[in-house]
């Protein structure tokens, strides 16, 4: 596969060995397959060379993987090891707080220089496209996590990087713009007058708060227009959900080490199903190899819940109908969510691995409210010490529901997913510290 000398050769140093030295694919332990991601004109089953334009080919092959464990390049270990394996915390605190015996956990994918979990398929869709003569990646982003994390990964093997972020966010998070010009990334406001797809839209509502579908429109029509270009997808698709499953894996360790024979119940937001597929999936392989009984539950904004109120079928992936066909829970690819404050979770559709395991019933999903979500950052913070990322808090207040309504048995291990932390969207809490204050002000 490699076919020239990389810039991206491992140093040659040791890797702990608790990074872990395969992804897991789920998709090897499905009882049914996968529905094929369809071609968007022919309705037949896509086929590899037809994503070479968009995606090196190593990435594709894991597209189409039906292999369980997938080897893990040391160039790309050798980066996790940066700041992994994540940590899995105890939150004794939160569990005095909310006087409850079961044992709740969280798994932390802050840690990483980003700040969330978004770097583990950034870096690893950097480097295959690096070794294979890749000269830069575009991508599109929401809440601006993806961008920032894949300009982090293009800075790290020598690749450019040009980011279209939804407007509302890049208006919103100048932060987020800056960190990826940070890192040496380009970052526009989507929809731009720079693509066809981008006018288009503009001239049929100039006032457009953008959206990830619009967003994915442009990065892709960028790449495909470009030499050795090529797109890069933060969510969605298999190989990202494959390279996500670092957390999972880890966290079964992590949990083994700490005296657990098995997760009970874990919990994880879900925008286009990345962190929570990183973190279910090797726990849901085990339900399937093993006969272990852990509980998944998905945690949808209720302003943009695909896999809680949406339809399970075929539907594209952005605006313009450019991506293949992918079968999913959606809300339609023509519906704009509102500007809520999780930009990550605003997604009409879910990745096509994770609405499998809900459609086969090996995980379930919730919707939470704004107010709710946020409320439960606040009591995450004041107990542990970590402000959660916006998306994250989704997570969060559905471990609280789950123990205030009285669900959670004593000794019951509860694992939450913190895929980020919230330090770059402090913005997105004053709604729900204004309310505070008000509060304060009335008593
Ligand atoms: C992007 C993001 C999400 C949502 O994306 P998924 O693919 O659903 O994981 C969740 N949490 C954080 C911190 C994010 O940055």
């Amino acid at each position: 596969m490699a076919n020239k000398p990389a810039p991206t050769d491992a140093l040659d140093y040791a890797i702990p060995s608790t990074v872990p030295t395969h992804w897991y694919n789920l998709t090897a332990d499905f009882p049914e397959p996968v529905a094929p991601h369809l071609n968007p004109e022919t309705r037949e089953p896509l086929k590899p060379e037809e994503l070479y334009p968009l995606f090196s080919k190593a990435l594709v092959e894991q597209e189409f993987s039906t292999e369980r464990w997938i080897e893990i390049p040391q160039a790309v270990r050798e980066v996790y090891a940066n700041w992994r394996p994540s940590p899995l915390f105890r939150a004794r605190r939160l569990e005095r707080r909310l006087g409850t015996k079961a044992k709740i956990y969280y798994k932390y994918e802050g840690v990483s220089p980003a700040g969330s979990h978004k770097p583990n398929s950034a870096i690893a869709q950097a480097y295959f496209n690096a070794i294979e003569g890749t000269t830069k990646l575009t991508t599109e982003t929401g809440a601006g996590q993806w961008g920032a994390s894949l300009a982090m990964a293009c800075a790290m093997f020598g690749l450019e990087c040009e980011v279209f972020q939804v407007r509302s966010s890049y208006d919103s998070k100048p932060y987020r713009r800056m960190q990826m010009e940070a890192y040496g990334g380009t970052c526009h406001s989507s929809p731009t007058d720079i693509t066809e797809a981008g006018r288009k839209i503009r001239e049929e509502d100039p006032d457009t708060t953008g959206s990830l579908g619009m967003a994915i429109s442009e990065a892709v029509e960028v790449a495909v227009h470009s030499e050795n270009t090529h797109y890069s997808l933060g969510s969605v698709l298999n190989h990202v959900m494959l390279h996500q499953t670092v957390i999972g894996l880890e966290a079964i360790e992590q949990l083994k080490k700490a005296g657990e024979e098995q997760a009970d119940v874990v919990f994880g937001c879900a925008g286009g199903g990345s962190n929570l597929a990183g973190l279910a999936f090797p726990f849901i392989g085990e339900n399937l190899r093993e006969g272990k009984t852990t509980r998944i539950v998905a945690c949808e904004p209720s302003a943009c819940p695909s896999m809680t109120e949406g339809e399970f079928r075929y539907d594209f992936g952005d605006v313009a109908g450019l991506t293949p066909l992918l079968k999913m829970y959606t809300l339609g690819h023509e519906f704009v969510p509102p500007s809520i404050h999780a930009g990550g979770l605003r997604f009409h559709g879910m990745s096509p691995m994770v609405s499998h395991a809900k459609h086969l019933g090996l995980l379930d999903s919730i919707a939470v409210g704004e107010h709710e979500t946020f409320a439960a950052g606040l009591e995450f913070a004041r107990a542990e010490g970590i402000i959660p990322a916006p998306e994250s808090t989704h997570a969060v207040a559905g471990a609280l529901n789950y123990v205030k309504s009285g669900q959670a048995k004593d000794g019951e291990v509860i694992v939450i997913g913190l895929s980020g932390n919230g330090v770059l969207d402090l913005p997105a809490y004053e709604k729900e510290l204004e309310l505070e204050r008000q509060e304060k002000l009335d008593q």
